[in-house]
C-alpha cells in the first residue's frame, strides 16, 4: 500500500496507539486475504509486546510520519502513457497523494524533493479501466445456471462470491464498475459497495442498480407450479404508478443507478417482446432524471428499443433490435450502446459453440451486425461486457472482442476508459490529467498496437492506494 497523504498524522499520540495495535491485531487476516505485500514487521512485534508497543510509539509515529511525508509524492516512469484520449510516447505522471498532479513529457514535470519513484519499464500506464456492465452477484452460467444461482444458492453464499469477485475485478485494471442489478440478491449491491468505500474488502468503486426493474410476469425464475411464489432476478411492477414508486424505492435503497428491463424472453416460444408501454418507461426516466439518475435498459427487441430511445433513456444494454434508424436517433439524442459482445459469445459457447471450429451461430453473427451498424452511426459505444455470464476478473475478453469485431484498439482504450467515465457521469475518473483521482493501471506492451496488453496487469492503484504491483 501507498501512504495517500499526511492527514492522519496530526493526531494524538495515544489515540495513534489503539489505531496501530487495533490494526496489529487485524493484520494477520488482513494480509492473508486481501493484499499481496504483507504490512511492515514491525506491525507483527506490536501484536506481541503490547507494552514494548506503546514504549515505542512515539518514535515510531515520528519515523511514519516522515515516511509518509517523502512518499506523499509518487513519480510514475512507464515507457507510455495512454491518458484516457491519446497515446503518449515517453510521458510520465506526478502524483500527489490520491491526485495526479501532473503528466507530460519528463522535462515538463517539476518533481518535488523526497519524492517515490516507480519505474515502469516496458509498461503503458493508463487510467483505472471502468467496466460498464456487470453482475457481481453472478458468476458463469456453465458452471451454475441462472436460475440455480438465483433459486438455490443463499444470500451469504451469493455475498461471499460477490467479495470474491468484487477482488478479481480490482486486480484486473477494473478500478470502477457499473453493476447492472443483483438479480435475485436484494439490495445486498449497496452493502457490497459499502464495504468497499470503508475498506473493509478491495474491490472496484461501484455504481449500483439494486434490483432492477421487471415487468410483472415478463421475468424469472418461473415455476409451472401456480401457487409457488418464486423469488425472481429483478423486482415486479406495472403501470406508470407503479414503475415510478418502484423507481423511487429502489433509489431510497441505495441505487446509484436504474435499470429496466424494456423486454425480455416472454412471448411465444419464448421469443423476446417488449414488456414495459413506452408512458411507463417515460414514468420511469422522470422519477429517475428527477434525483439525478440514469437510466440503463435491457433491450433485445427493435420495438422495445424503439420505446426505450422515445423514453429518453440513458443507456442501451444489449441492443440486438437495433436498426439502422435507432442508431440514427441514439447518436441525435446521445444514448449511449453497451454491446455486451462478451456475454453473447459466452452463452453460445456454453450451448456448444467452438469458435473459430464450427461456423458462426445467428446470435453471434447479428451481433456482428449491429456493432458495425451502431459505430457507422457513431453511436457512443461503452465498454461494457456483462461480466458475470462469463468470469469476473476477465473483463477484457469484452475489449479484446471489440477490437475483434472492428474497432480501433485506441477507440477500444477511449471506450473502458475516459468514454465510460463522461457516460456514467464520472467527472474525475477515466482520464489521467491534473486533479483527476489517481486510479491506475499499468499493463505490460502496447494495448494501442495489441489490445490484448489490457490483460497483462502489472499495476492497480485506486484512490492512490496501490493494490497490486508486479
Ligand atoms: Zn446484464
Amino acid at each position: 500500500m501507498v501512504a495517500s497523504d499526511g492527514k492522519y498524522f496530526c493526531i494524538g499520540s495515544w489515540r495513534l496507539a489503539c489505531i496501530v495495535t487495533i490494526a496489529a491485531l487485524f493484520q494477520g487476516v488482513y494480509t492473508k486475504y486481501f493484499f499481496y505485500q504483507p504490512l511492515p514487521p514491525i506491525f507483527i512485534l506490536m501484536k506481541r509486546h503490547f507494552t514494548i508497543c506503546l514504549l515505542s510509539l512515539f518514535g515510531y509515529s515520528l519515523a511514519f510520519g516522515q515516511d509518509t511525508v517523502s512518499s506523499r509524492y509518487t513519480l510514475l516512469e512507464p515507457d507510455r502513457v495512454f491518458d484516457g484520449r491519446q497515446m503518449h510516447n515517453g510521458w510520465w505522471v506526478l502524483l500527489n497523494g490520491n491526485k495526479i498532479e501532473a503528466a507530460g513529457e519528463p522535462s515538463t514535470i517539476k518533481v518535488p524533493a523526497e519524492t517515490k519513484t516507480i519505474a515502469l519499464k516496458g509498461e503503458t500506464l493508463m487510467p483505472g479501466m471502468i467496466e460498464g456492465h456487470s453482475h457481481l452477484f453472478l458468476h458463469p452460467y456453465n458452471e451454475t445456471s441462472w436460475d440455480d444461482q438465483v433459486l438455490k444458492e443463499s444470500r451469504a453464499e451469493r455475498t461471499a462470491r460477490a467479495v470474491v469477485h468484487a477482488r478479481e475485478t480490482l486486480m484486473a485494471g477494473f478500478t470502477t464498475t457499473r453493476d447492472l442489478g443483483t438479480e435475485g440478491a436484494g439490495y445486498d449491491d449497496v452493502g457490497l459497495k459499502t464495504a468497499i468505500e470503508k475498506g473493509i474488502i478491495p474491490g472496484p468503486r461501484m455504481l449500483v442498480a439494486t434490483r432492477a426493474i421487471v415487468a410483472t410476469g415478463s421475468y424469472g425464475p418461473k415455476s409451472l407450479i401456480p401457487e409457488a411464489d418464486v423469488i425472481k432476478g429483478g423486482e415486479e411492477t406495472d403501470g406508470v404508478e407503479g414503475i415510478m414508486h418502484t423507481v423511487r424505492s429502489q433509489i431510497g435503497h441505495g441505487a446509484d443507478i436504474v435499470k429496466i428491463y424494456v423486454d425480455y424472453r416472454w412471448g411465444l416460444n419464448k421469443t423476446a417482446q417488449p414488456t414495459f408501454t413506452e408512458d411507463e418507461i417515460k414514468a420511469a426516466v422522470a422519477a429517475a432524471k428527477s434525483s439525478g439518475r440514469m437510466v440503463a435498459v435491457h433491450s433485445g427487441t427493435t420495438e422495445g428499443m424503439r420505446r426505450a430511445i422515445a423514453a429518453g433513456v440513458n443507456t442501451i444494454e444489449h441492443g440486438d433490435g437495433g436498426t439502422p434508424g435507432l442508431f440514427a436517433e441514439m447518436k441525435e439524442k446521445g444514448i449511449a450502446l453497451c454491446p455486451t459482445l462478451a456475454a453473447t459469445e459466452a452463452i453460445m459457447s456454453y450451448e456448444g459453440w467452438k469458435k473459430g471450429v464450427d461456423p458462426e451461430p445467428f446470435a453471434v453473427k447479428h451481433k456482428h451486425e449491429i456493432f458495425t451498424e451502431a459505430m457507422k452511426a457513431g453511436v457512443t459505444i461503452c465498454m461494457g461486457g456483462d461480466v458475470g455470464v462469463f468470469p469476473h476478473g476477465d473483463n477484457a475478453r469484452e475489449m479484446v472482442l471489440m477490437a475483434e469485431y472492428g474497432m480501433k484498439p485506441i477507440d477500444v482504450l477511449r471506450s473502458a476508459t475516459s468514454v465510460n467515465a463522461q457516460v456514467f457521469r464520472l467527472n474525475d475518473l477515466g482520464n489521467i490529467k491534473p486533479g483527476y483521482l489517481a486510479d491506475l493501471v499499468a499493463v505490460q506492451g502496447d494495448p494501442s498496437a495489441d489490445i490484448s496488453a489490457v490483460k497483462q496487469v502489472k499495476l492497480v492503484m485506486k484512490d492512490g492506494v496501490i493494490y497490486r504491483q508486479e
